[in-house]
């Protein structure tokens, strides 16, 4: 009970507050030790981003923790009928690498706003935003109710092994089948944040250079290891044609002749992970970048034109900078292409003309959605974030990150007395009973006429 009371929550999400501010630069520093990360990308994504979850929670919480009041029948007029916002008990929260700090911080603020202990485990990948988690959430956070464990993969299968009250996952699709094979043998039940192939469909009607630089800041961004990245363009040959050189014209503003001297182009957070992506540039024709070098991780923000369906970069999420751009003849074969794979996390649609993109919209299924930009919609904390399909299950920032972490008890609480009313649902049976209880019962479609 100690993680229940609201003073308690509030105390445990300022102390999170305390964390982000007093231990900024060391953040900012681990996550450029990882990945080369950019301090403005790390203070944007691992810092105000998650600093926005944490007050949006604060300012609303005592709102959301209320009884939720509800409509109730001719029976219960004199009762309270109303939802009772529980915690679910101990949650494990599964953490992956490229947003380190981020992908475990703001499930942590819903899970304890919502009055749970929490265990967190954070990415052995990025081993030194690891350390600094490991190290630091402690001082902050009561230890009684909250602990980081610091797991490969051998340990988080034993981790698993326990029954937890609710486990959220971020991470790969692969993993995520194992997760929720962990789940099921205590029917625990889980989020599943994965990823997957984003497509990103440019219209012939388009502001050309608007659309390069919407689209090379969301794919290059944290140097492409982004799960809702634009993870390949399909437009016409025409547009092709148009946006190649607006998309190096893009590139060289952003991070000048040469990405590799860029203080804002950051690097494949490891070995692995740089030649799976390097394996990549076979596709189609490198028009753009290419360059890379593997004592650094780097990889040149890179743009293949002509890709077939076929290539290796379509076979797999990106996760890297690299951007094919693969030729359709119109919008109804990019969405026929679309509808033809996994439902994606985000679909992205650039056209002036509104219509093609609720076209778009409308006729696909993914986590979510942008038009005419990329990322944006994730820096919305009223938005639900989350995957649908193969790319996950359940949603959350905001206040949908509480409710992932609450039971929605349904609660009835009635008077003792009018035991009168309640005699037309008890045996012996009647016709008339049926009558009676069928009018006190029963709901009407709106909108039908009834005559008594
Ligand atoms: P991953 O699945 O390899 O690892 C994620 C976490 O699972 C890590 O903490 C890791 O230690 C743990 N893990 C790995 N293997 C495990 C196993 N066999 N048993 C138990 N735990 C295991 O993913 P990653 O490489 O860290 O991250 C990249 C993936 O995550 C991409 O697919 C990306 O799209 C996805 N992702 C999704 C979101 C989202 O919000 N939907 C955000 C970031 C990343």
């Amino acid at each position: 009970g100690k993680t229940r009371p609201m003073e308690y929550r509030v105390a445990q999400l300022e102390a999170l507050g305390r964390f982000l501010d007093e231990k900024k630069q060391d953040i900012l520093e681990a996550t450029a030790a990882d990945m080369g990360k950019p301090s403005f990308e790390a203070y944007f994504t691992e810092i105000l981003l998650c600093k926005n979850e944490l007050n949006d929670t604060l300012n609303n919480l005592c709102h959301w923790m209320k009884d939720e009041h509800v409509d109730k029948n001719l029976v219960t007029q004199l009762d309270s009928a109303f939802i009772r916002k529980d915690p679910y008990g101990v949650v494990l929260i599964i953490a992956p690498w490229n947003y380190p700090i981020h992908l475990f911080l703001v499930p942590l603020i819903g899970a304890i706003a919502a009055g749970n202990c929490v265990i967190v485990k954070p990415s052995e990948t990025s081993k030194n935003t690891e350390r600094l988690v490991a190290e630091m959430l402690s001082c902050y956070l009561d230890n009684d109710c909250f602990a980081v464990v610091t797991a490969g993969v051998q340990e988080t299968t034993r981790l698993l092994e326990n029954k937890f009250d609710y486990i959220f996952f971020t991470g790969s699709a692969s993993v995520g089948r194992i997760i929720m094979t962990a789940a099921a043998k205590h029917l625990t039940p889980v989020t599943l944040e994965l990823g997957g192939k984003n497509p990103c469909y440019v219209s012939d009607t388009c502001d050309v250079q608007n659309v390069a630089r919407r689209v090379a800041w969301g794919r290059f961004f944290n140097a492409g290891q982004t799960c809702i990245a634009p993870d390949y363009v399909l437009c016409s040959v025409e547009m092709q044609e148009k946006l190649m050189p607006a998309l190096r014209e893009a590139i060289t503003e952003f991070f000048g002749s040469n990405p590799r001297e860029s203080p804002d182009f950051g690097r494949i957070v490891g070995d692995k992970q740089f030649r799976r992506i390097r394996a990549l540039l076979c596709s189609g024709r490198v028009a753009i970048g290419g360059q890379t070098d593997e004592k650094e991780h780097y990889i040149a923000p890179t743009v293949l034109a002509d890709v077939l369906p076929s290539d290796p970069a379509m076979q797999e999420e990106i996760f890297g900078p690299i951007l094919p751009i693969v030729v359709v003849a119109n919008m109804d074969e990019a969405i026929d292409f679309i509808n033809a794979r996994p439902r994606p996390l985000a679909i992205y649609a650039f056209s002036c003309d509104s219509k093609v993109v609720n076209q778009v919209l409308e006729r696909t299924s993914s986590g979510g959605f942008c038009g005419n930009d990329t990322l944006m919609h994730v820096t919305l904390t009223s938005l639900p974030f989350g995957g649908i399909g193969n790319s996950g299950l359940g949603k959350y920032h905001g206040k949908f990150t509480f409710d992932t972490f609450t039971h929605h008890r349904g609660c009835l609480h009635r008077n003792m007395g009018l035991e009168a009313l309640n005699a037309l649902r008890y045996p012996p049976y009647s016709q008339q009973k049926l009558g009676l209880l069928t009018a006190t019962f029963e709901i009407k479609r709106k909108g039908t006429c009834t005559l008594l």
